[in-house]
């Protein structure tokens, strides 16, 4: 769509400069851009030649910024909820093969309806940026496509066409573990050098480059899946956007130890990958020493509440990642729940459970909006940061990717504004989302997304070919 007109979009509420504000007009330039704002009732936003939007009983924040995903794990949703038959346990390191079962069936073009599926989802519920963490790369043999990009390009496709910002972490796999025999469902995942890997990712990058919503980063796994010369390697390059699952289960922090007498964050460290353009996915096992490395630099932690006890992993110290000054951000992962809200809401839940207080990620200062605003800064600007995107907060000069709720909504109905942010956060149903709009474009309309029906026939269709 091109367009000539600044348009104003006029809600009820809309959270300017730390404020939820009534009576304001935001401003978006023809180009998708944030203006600023001005007086819905005044000229500027009255002229002629503006484009008026009105968001009637609706209140407009920044956009959520999805930090990790895996968007094709949507298929096993409910799917592996029970003890397997003979099985006394069921954890992390077993959920894995369903999983990778699924993964090993998955077409080019299944890849694309998986992922669409949960990009949709993501949409509705107020997500205009995806940061996909992507391993799925080769066919189920473990050769690459004729096109090594391949299902990469079915990913990108599939947020694109749903209208998502995305940033493409290409994913370095290089191994089953530490000493352990290499896994064969495994295979689409792997690449035999770390320069296959590195090169997809300059190959990804002037690939996508013209198209301004698509992005890309380096994701080695983890410091399970590749080895020492391969992060060696990855910190001599230039790729400064670095994404990891770090310490996600005691397992790997004892295998960690075992290879390089070192727990995680030390190891990155002295590996040079200790930057503050680091995202720690997990970090559920972390000692204070290394959460305080983690913010001496100002790194990022991405926690997955939901995916993280669905699996038993365990809960994110976010108490101590703040104290420390770590940026914290979100990631709906396995896509067990795809709500980014309820992700902020989970963390703080946990850590009250674990703490046995309430309000205990609250910044402090008395103030009644502080832990919503908080959070949802973690659910918008702390997703950003972590994926080196510019958005995730409305201010002048930046891409327009922002959502609305409905205050009527019964999630909402009674909010004020100056409590807003926690009414959000801590009440707000995914359903009460109703405007959705990225780079100035509105993806989501009266809280239908256009694609919803047809992709929710394709998924369907795809998940009775897997699972019967
Ligand atoms: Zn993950």
């Amino acid at each position: 769509v091109s367009r000539n007109r600044t348009r104003a979009f006029i809600p009820e509420m809309l959270l300017w400069e730390g404020e939820v504000q009534r009576g304001l007009a935001l401003l978006v330039t023809p180009a998708g851009e944030i203006a600023g704002v001005a007086s819905a009732v005044g000229p500027e936003a009255n002229a002629a030649d503006v484009e008026r939007v009105p968001l009637p009983g609706q209140a407009l924040l920044p956009g959520l910024v999805n930090g990790h995903s895996h968007g094709f794990q949507r298929l096993i949703r409910g799917r592996t909820e029970y003890l397997g038959a003979g099985r006394e346990r069921d954890d992390f390191w077993s959920w894995r093969e369903p999983m990778y079962a699924c993964a090993l069936t998955l077409t080019p073009e299944e890849v694309h309806v998986a992922s669409r599926q949960a990009f949709v989802e993501m949409a509705l519920a107020g997500i205009t940026a995806v940061g996909e963490f992507h391993y799925l790369h080769h066919q189920p043999d473990g050769t690459p496509y004729p096109d090594r990009l391949e299902l990469s390009r079915q990913v990108v496709r599939a947020a694109r066409e749903v209208g998502l910002r995305i940033v493409l972490l290409r994913v370095g796999y290089a191994r089953s573990g530490f000493e352990v025999p290499e896994n064969p469902r495994q295979r689409r995942f792997f690449d035999p050098d770390v320069e296959d890997f590195l090169g997809d990712v300059a190959a990804l990058r002037s690939a996508f480059g013209k198209d301004p919503g698509v992005t890309v980063g380096c994701a080695p796994h983890s410091v399970r899946a590749v080895p020492r010369a391969w992060l060696e390697r990855v910190a001599a390059s230039g790729e400064r956007l670095v994404h990891m699952h770090v310490a996600e289960q005691p397992a790997e922090v004892e295998a960690c130890l075992r290879e390089h007498r070192l727990r995680p964050v030390a190891y990155l460290r002295e590996l040079g990958l200790l930057r503050p353009e680091l995202t720690a996915v997990h970090g559920v096992h972390l000692e204070d020493e290394e959460i305080r490395a983690l913010g001496e630099v100002g790194a990022t932690v991405c926690a997955c509440p939901s995916t993280e006890r669905n699996l038993g992993d365990g809960i994110v110290q976010a108490d101590a990642l703040y104290a420390a000054g770590v940026n914290l951000c979100f990631g709906s992962d396995s896509q067990t729940q795809l709500d980014l809200l309820g992700e902020a809401r989970m963390l703080e839940s946990h850590l009250r459970l674990l703490r046995l207080r309430r309000a205990v990620l609250d910044p402090g200062g008395g103030r009644e909006d502080g832990l919503g605003a908080r959070l949802l800064f973690a659910a918008s600007r702390g997703g950003a940061r972590s994926l080196g995107l510019p958005t995730g907060e409305l201010r002048p000069g930046v891409p327009a990717d922002f959502f609305t709720v409905q205050l009527a909504h019964p999630s909402l109905v009674g909010a004020d504004a100056a409590r807003l942010l926690p009414q959000v956060v801590f009440g707000a149903s995914s359903a009460a989302v109703r405007e959705v709009v990225v780079d100035g474009e509105r993806v989501v309309r009266g809280g239908h997304h256009p694609l919803a029906e047809e992709s929710g026939r394709a998924f369907s269709r795809l998940s009775r070919r897997i699972f019967g």
